[in-house]
């Protein structure tokens, strides 16, 4: 029997009781994993097991291929109208709104984000992808191909079949919906992994779409570790595609597990090191507003943080010192105080992480401007950091560190920020300030990033497509885009009556 996880909230933030069984969800069942093992669940803010939850196995990977290969059969896919799917859709995305408080503390209390922007980004964001995907549902259509009066040539869009999703801990609700949304809305049947270090709001989220009364087998939720779970997804022989956000190197092992296995589709959200320009022009107040949310949101767990900031040297000195003033600004501390900017890190691992690479900047000769210090006596939190006098050899200027940490870099002229700006091996995102729009527009279709920001920074619309170029993935996720990535297209010719 799956524990169930009781917890009362009780901050300024939020009051309120919660309690649900913290099983896996495979065909619309609530179960323990085929080893009855558990997971401890960890609070950032202390280090201390908030619950146990069910750990999956590989073998529950292929009970839940198998539940929603037969949903996909016979109650989902091209059996369920889209405008049933988008029905349910909208059911989910009204339960979620129901419940969005609650789902907001527990992204803070699991992750350690402030419930604030837990409730205004993360769950207002993914309600409304839900939301936005319900009503692609009934509109994805192929199209007629003119060929020849003697031919009706026409292509349909159907589901791909059984998807896996797997997801990362850094949002952990919003990937979930990033995922969910156009699967479901083009009738597939999904396996989904969420981190093993955020898994409670995904599994709030199997209650709610059980409630909402999507058939058994169409959403299967198996919360469990990345080699074990997460491999036997990418490896599946009847998993048909694969949908994966995290880092560039378990990217990596994601597509060749699919090119070892049955060659699946794959599509890959991955890291970045986003260059953030700031011209001799820009208006500074809003620039250093706009740099500081750019670095430090989300405690700088955002793969689109503006990590690398480049400043002209006409406004360099200028610049820096009102950053400096307005890093020293932010607050640090408890998630659910509604002054607190920046909550924990979000466990151990990567606190440690994030100390190594300030570490590293320290002996590799960079200038710890701010910060570069644990903050507090427990929990896993650090002071928002800044590096001067980099170069670009270091690895605080070329690898995602994925923290509170940015390096601040003057530069001379346009030529010079853009051949900077374009060298990592990732292209997320990038943002551009200035007051000059010509400037401005021919900078961003020089950057290679898959998204540029003109005077502002971490613009996310559930309509607007976001991913990578180089390194930072394959496909884009939300908007019209997604669609495609879980849409096979199928030609058909109809002979009209014309002979061989
Ligand atoms: P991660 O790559 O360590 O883990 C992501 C997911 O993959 C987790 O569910 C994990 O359990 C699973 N996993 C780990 N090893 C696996 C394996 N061998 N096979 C299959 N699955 C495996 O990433 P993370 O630390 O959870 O998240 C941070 C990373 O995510 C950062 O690099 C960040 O830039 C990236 N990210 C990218 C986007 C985007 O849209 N581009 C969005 C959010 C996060």
């Amino acid at each position: 029997m799956p524990s169930t996880f009781s917890y009362d909230f009780n901050s300024a933030a939020y009051k309120g009781q919660v309690s649900f069984s913290t099983g896996i969800y495979i065909n619309g069942q609530f179960l323990d994993g085929a080893d009855n093992t558990t997971i401890d669940v960890i609070n950032p803010t202390n280090g201390k097991v908030i619950t146990k939850i069910s750990e999956a196995t590989p073998k529950d990977v292929d009970t839940a291929v198998v539940a929603a290969q037969k949903a996909f059969d016979t109650v989902w896919g091209l059996n369920a109208p889209g405008a049933k799917r988008s029905t349910l859709m909208g059911k989910l995305a009204n339960l979620m709104q129901d419940h969005a408080d609650e789902l907001a503390a527990l992204e803070a209390l699991d992750n350690g984000k402030t419930f604030s922007w837990a409730r205004n980004a993360d769950v207002a964001g993914s309600i409304d992808c839900i939301r936005y995907y319900a009503g692609w549902a009934d509109k994805v259509t192929g199209q007629v191909v003119e060929t020849t009066e003697a031919k009706l040539t026409y292509t349909r869009h159907e589901p791909i079949g059984v998807v896996g999703q797997i997801i990362p801990w850094n949002f952990p609700l919003l990937m979930m919906a990033w995922k969910l949304g156009p699967a479901l809305a083009t009738g597939n049947a999904i396996v989904l992994k969420p981190s093993e270090f955020t898994p409670l709001t995904a599994i709030r989220m199997a209650h709610l779409i059980h409630e909402a009364g999507f058939p058994p087998g169409v959403v299967n939720i198996l919360t469990g570790y990345g080699n074990t779970v997460g491999n036997a997804i990418s490896t599946h022989m009847e998993i048909e595609k694969v949908a994966f956000t995290g880092s560039t190197l378990v990217g990596r092992k994601i597509m060749e597990a699919a090119s070892k296995s049955n060659l699946k589709n794959v599509t890959l959200e991955l890291g970045g090191k986003s260059p953030n320009i700031i011209f001799d022009d820009a208006d500074i107040k809003q620039a250093v507003d706009w740099a500081a949310f750019g670095v430090f949101w989300n405690h700088g767990q955002t793969c689109c943080a503006g990590t690398r900031i480049f400043v002209q040297a006409g406004i360099y000195d200028e610049f820096l010192k009102r950053f400096t003033e307005k890093t020293l600004s932010l607050k640090v501390g408890d998630p659910f105080s509604p002054e607190t900017f920046q909550g924990p890190q979000v466990s151990e691992i990567q606190y440690n992480r994030i100390m190594e690479y300030i570490k590293s900047g320290k002996e590799q000769g960079a200038t710890c401007h701010v910060g570069g210090e644990r903050h507090g006596t427990e929990g896993y939190f650090i002071k928002p950091t800044i590096f001067t006098n980099v170069d670009p050899s270091m690895k605080i200027v070329q690898e995602e560190i994925f923290g509170p940490v940015g390096v601040v870099i003057k530069f001379e002229d346009e030529d010079d920020v853009i051949r900077q700006a374009n060298d990592t091996v990732y292209g997320l995102a990038a943002a551009i300030f200035t007051q000059n729009l010509n400037r401005a527009i021919t900078t961003a279709h020089r950057l290679k990033a898959g998204t540029a920001w003109i005077n502002c920074v971490n613009q996310l619309h559930s309509n607007v497509p976001f991913g990578g170029f180089k390194q930072s993935g394959i496909g884009r996720e939300l908007g019209e885009y997604a669609l495609h990535n879980y849409t096979a297209v199928k030609a058909v010719h109809v002979n009209l009556g014309h002979t061989v």
